[in-house]
């Protein structure tokens, strides 16, 4: 059962920045303002996020790497409404079946705080009382230390550290109020560094570069008929970049889509020059109920009801945006 076990964590958790993905998510599920990460051998030796959320009791820590143990869900036809994304409660499990996993977690009414390490979803002895701040601290070492096929299938550090201060980025600019920190453990200087209460734009400066952010256009938009609202910022059509870059969060979550790529793509074609590619962050929100709930965990790509609907109205906006920044 253990081996079932880890070969299905194993197809949740693929590399370092998927399993930093979802520990963000649960922090800020949790309410944290700050979010600091450290990374060793690009997270694979060791990954550490420090929150200042709402923390966990020490009653629920002996379930917290459970499978299916979840605070989100408070009866069964919540299913429909918060597993937008299809799974729940099996992130930290699937975590601790790959990986070697401490928690150390306080609440705003204990006196200290608890430390605990799970192994195969079980917590290995009961929690110890330790000094810490309200909030969590999860430690992940040795990811994939018992599934050679993963280990094998990850690139070498610096291009997992570069995906993981990818995904740490994006997050960034999209919970603009948080305060994000991404470093290589032992260094000072931080790959990605911002404030609490920040803007998005300010956000889109630091991680991206003062160049993109010189003439961002913002775009906002409610659709009644189609029952979505979009929010973001866009570049211009005298910024061009070799590759597009494009932020995509649906109802605050990272996703991918490729259709709306390629629709987006093809609008800036009429403004840009060949070979050049724009930057874009948008923030969708659609009917929870429209988001496909079937969709793999690791497979960010995303489909939702009304997409070709959606994806048009989006191209018109973007298009006028555009032709109005440049008429
Ligand atoms: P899910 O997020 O789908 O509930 P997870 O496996 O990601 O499942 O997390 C399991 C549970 O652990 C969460 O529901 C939450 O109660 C708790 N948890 C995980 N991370 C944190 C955190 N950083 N702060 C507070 N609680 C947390
Ligand atoms: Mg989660």
């Amino acid at each position: 059962e253990v081996v079932v076990n880890r070969i299905a964590a194993g197809e949740v958790i693929q590399r370092p920045a998927n399993a930093l993905k979802e520990m963000m998510e649960n922090s800020l599920d949790a309410k944290s303002t700050s979010i600091h990460i450290v990374l060793k051998q690009g997270g694979m030796k060791l990954l550490q996020i420090q929150d200042n959320g709402t923390g966990v009791r020490k009653e629920d820590m002996e379930i917290l790497c459970e499978r299916f143990t979840t605070s989100k869900l408070e009866k069964f036809e919540d299913l429909n409404t918060v597993t937008t994304f299809g799974f729940r409660g099996e992130a930290l499990a699937s975590i601790s079946h790959v990986a070697h996993v401490t928690i150390t977690t306080r609440t705003g009414d204990s006196k200290c705080a608890y430390r605990g390490c799970y192994s195969d979803g079980k917590l290995k002895e009961p929690p110890k009382p330790c000094a810490g701040n309200v909030g969590t601290q999860i430690t992940v070492e040795d990811l994939f230390y018992n599934i050679l096929t993963r280990r094998k299938a990850l690139k070498n550090a610096s291009e997992e550290h570069a995906k993981s201060v990818d995904v740490v980025g994006r997050y960034a600019v999209h919970n603009c109020r948080v305060a994000f920190t991404v470093k290589k453990f032992g260094e000072c200087n931080a790959d990605v560094r911002t404030p609490q209460d920040s803007s998005h734009v300010d956000n889109i400066r630091s991680v991206y570069g003062v160049d993109v952010a010189k003439e961002l256009l913002e775009v906002s938009h409610v659709d009644e008929t189609l029952s979505f609202k979009l929010h973001g910022y866009i570049s211009n059509a005298n910024y061009s970049v070799r590759k597009f870059v494009f932020l995509l969060f649906i109802n605050n979550r990272l996703v991918d889509s490729s259709a709306m790529k390629k629709a987006i793509d093809f609008v800036y074609q009429a403004y840009l020059p060949k070979n050049s590619h724009p930057f874009l962050y948008l923030s969708l929100e659609i009917l929870p109920q429209n988001v496909d709930v079937n969709v793999h965990p690791t497979k960010h790509e995303v489909h939702f009801l009304h997409e070709d609907d959606i994806i048009g109205s989006i191209q018109k906006v973007i298009d006028t945006k555009l032709l109005g920044a440049n008429t």
